[in-house]
């Protein structure tokens, strides 16, 4: 086992990897990196990646494999002293298959959550756009509607979350990124989480990881 627990986070769009992986890192003293969180980000601050990447996201596609792989890789350098979880990457078989030559991961966390429970979850879906933070209109509620119960900052609807942009990258996940799952099955690392709420399938990750986090501590 490696000193630093690497692990990543897999699932659809909608199926809760954002508020799972905020009770992870409450939970455990991990570094977090959503590429989605970040890349929009990049967005709000039109850097010459953000524009870039807009240009995809826009309409459900994939940012391209190489800005992708090179901007990842980027942001892992600024936190490899601490155990992490990335979520959003890798979302390609090459994508995959590349990132495995810089790191061997040690787990790979894969939510299985049914398509019907993710379109109406993701039209009630509001974010909160410095911290990852999700909620939604009719669960996981903001205390004051539309303000962020930690800063008080607004929530944000995203662009990508229309109806018709996410039955688009859920066909991209569908297509694009099953294979990663089968990637990481095959490297024996992968554990499937079943549930239809967060509520449901966050205790069993917290449980998981505190078997791995226990078998850090004893090396
Ligand atoms: P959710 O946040 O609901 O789990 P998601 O996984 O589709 O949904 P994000 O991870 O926030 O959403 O990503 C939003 C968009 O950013 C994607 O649709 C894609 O265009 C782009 N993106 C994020 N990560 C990658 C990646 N690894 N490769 C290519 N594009 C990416
Ligand atoms: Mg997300």
């Amino acid at each position: 086992m490696n000193t630093v627990l690497k692990t990543v986070i897999l699932g659809a769009p909608g199926s809760g990897k954002g508020t799972i992986s905020s009770r992870i890192i409450k939970a455990f003293n991990m570094d977090y990196i959503s590429s989605g969180d970040r890349l929009r980000q990049h967005i709000k601050e039109k850097t010459p990646i953000g524009l870039e990447a807009s240009k995809y996201i826009k309409d459900g596609k994939l940012v391209p494999d190489d800005l992708m792989i090179k901007f990842i890789s980027e942001e892992l350098k600024k936190v490899k002293s601490k155990p992490w979880l990335l979520d959003g990457f890798p979302r390609t078989l090459f994508q995959a298959q590349a990132f495995w030559k810089e790191e061997k991961l040690d787990l790979a966390v894969n939510l299985v959550v049914p398509f019907s429970v993710i379109m109406e979850r993701v039209e009630g879906r509001m974010v909160h756009l410095q911290s990852g933070r999700v909620y939604n209109s009719s669960f996981n509620i903001p205390k004051v509607p539309g303000v962020d119960d930690v800063t008080g900052e607004p929530l944000i609807k995203r662009e990508d979350d229309k109806p018709e942009v996410v039955k688009k990258r859920l066909e991209v996940y569908d297509k694009m990124t099953r294979p990663v799952i089968e990637f990481y099955r095959e490297k024996g690392i992968l554990k499937d989480f079943h549930g239809e709420t967060s509520d449901a399938i966050s205790p069993q990750v917290l449980k998981e990881l505190s078997n791995y986090m226990r078998l850090e501590g004893s090396q």
